[in-house]
């Protein structure tokens, strides 16, 4: 028998939004009831479980598009075809879902950990951003969601428009009071199309002071920083990503999903008809697969590694790096090395772009 490759992690892209957000770069189209997007899912998974040993997965991320235009059934089937040894299963939702999602069904059905998208409670800049809610919504999707997980997260991110100092803090406040274990920290990023859409947003500088006095907040307030946009409370990390960012191997499922097995990176149609066709041909629906080779590799390591409070192993990397560049951040207070491992220190985190690129090269 074939020495099969430890997979613990699954990653399910739901394609579907219900409008698309000026701002986005995520893989969605409008949503369509009528597509067969569970039945198709299921059947990757039935083919994905031939191919691979399934039995180690361990953690599990329903990202989007929005998740949370299905229900709790919906969840149900998916998990109980992967199986029962999963430690944690996290789904994106969206505030305006939170009226009619059952959050009860939904942890029945085997959800752990709920990410929810809440941005900003300012409601002229969530218009601005084509959020399709208001400040009330977050307020009773927090509430249904704290009253039934231990284990959620918030987003917000940070360089939205109208954004200043006053604001931030205000929504920060705001997320405080419910006592989320994770918070996670985006700043906005924008093609120049996208400039020209979302205006009223703050400067460059002003954006990495925002980002930084978020960062001093939640850490005041005992959040530990693992990774450059996350921070946690009690350990409570995403293990999902912690995974992704070690460069582990994980499986993506659904249109437009990507996965990574043993170097090998692959990628699922993102046409949805293509998608059904595969499939219904009895074919896994990849559109095209790369190996990255050890340059490649080695750069990825870094370049995730770089991410995270824990930093990555100097040795695995060492011939990749440009030990003077490594030199002179570390003499600037931007890198550190700490027990055999290259990290970003707090200053490092703000230019972790270029610094990467700079030691990488
Ligand atoms: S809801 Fe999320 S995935 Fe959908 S368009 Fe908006 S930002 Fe993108």
């Amino acid at each position: 028998m074939e020495l099969q490759p430890i997979i613990r992690n699954i990653y399910v892209h739901i394609p579907f939004c219900r409008s698309r957000c000026p701002y986005c770069d995520f893989f969605s189209v409008k949503f369509d009831k009528n597509y067969p997007l569970k039945s198709l899912i299921l059947k990757e998974i039935s083919m994905d479980k031939e191919k691979w040993d399934l039995s180690n997965i361990k953690n599990i991320y329903f990202g989007g598009g929005t998740p949370s235009i299905y229900n709790a059934d919906f969840y149900r089937d998916i998990l109980d075809l992967i199986g029962n040894n999963i430690s944690e299963v996290s789904i994106e939702i969206n505030p305006e879902d939170g009226k009619h999602i059952d959050f009860k069904a939904l942890k029945d059905a085997g959800v752990t950990r709920i990410s929810l998208g809440i941005q900003t409670f300012q409601e002229r800049s969530l218009n601005l951003l084509g959020r399709n809610y208001n400040k009330n919504d977050i307020i009773d999707t927090i509430e249904k969601i704290s009253n039934d997980f231990g284990n959620f997260s918030y987003d917000r991110l940070i360089g939205i428009p109208f954004d200043s100092e006053r604001v931030l803090k205000e929504d920060l406040d705001l997320f405080l009071r419910s006592k989320p274990p994770h918070i996670s920290l985006y700043i906005l990023t924008l093609n120049s199309t996208q400039k020209n859409i979302i205006k009223n947003r703050p400067d460059d500088n002003l954006v990495a002071r925002l980002y930084k006095k978020a960062s001093e907040i939640l850490q005041d307030n005992e959040y530990e920083h693992y990774e450059i946009s996350n921070f946690a409370k009690e350990k409570k990390y995403c293990n999902y990503n912690i995974d992704v960012w070690n460069c582990k191997d994980y499986i993506g499922i659904g249109p437009g999903a990507v996965g990574t097995i043993e170097n090998k990176r692959y990628f699922n149609f993102s046409s949805l008809k293509r998608y059904e066709q595969q499939l219904n041909a009895n074919e896994l629906p990849i559109e095209k697969i790369e190996e990255l080779n050890e340059k490649e590799q080695k750069f990825e390591n870094l370049m995730l590694g770089m991410r995270t409070k824990w930093g990555v192993n100097i040795k695995k990397i060492r011939k990749f790096l440009n030990m003077k560049k490594v030199n002179k951040f570390y003499k600037e207070g931007y890198l550190n090395i700490e027990n055999g491992n290259l990290k970003l220190t707090e200053n490092g985190f703000l230019f972790y772009n270029s610094i990467v690129t700079e030691v990488g090269g």
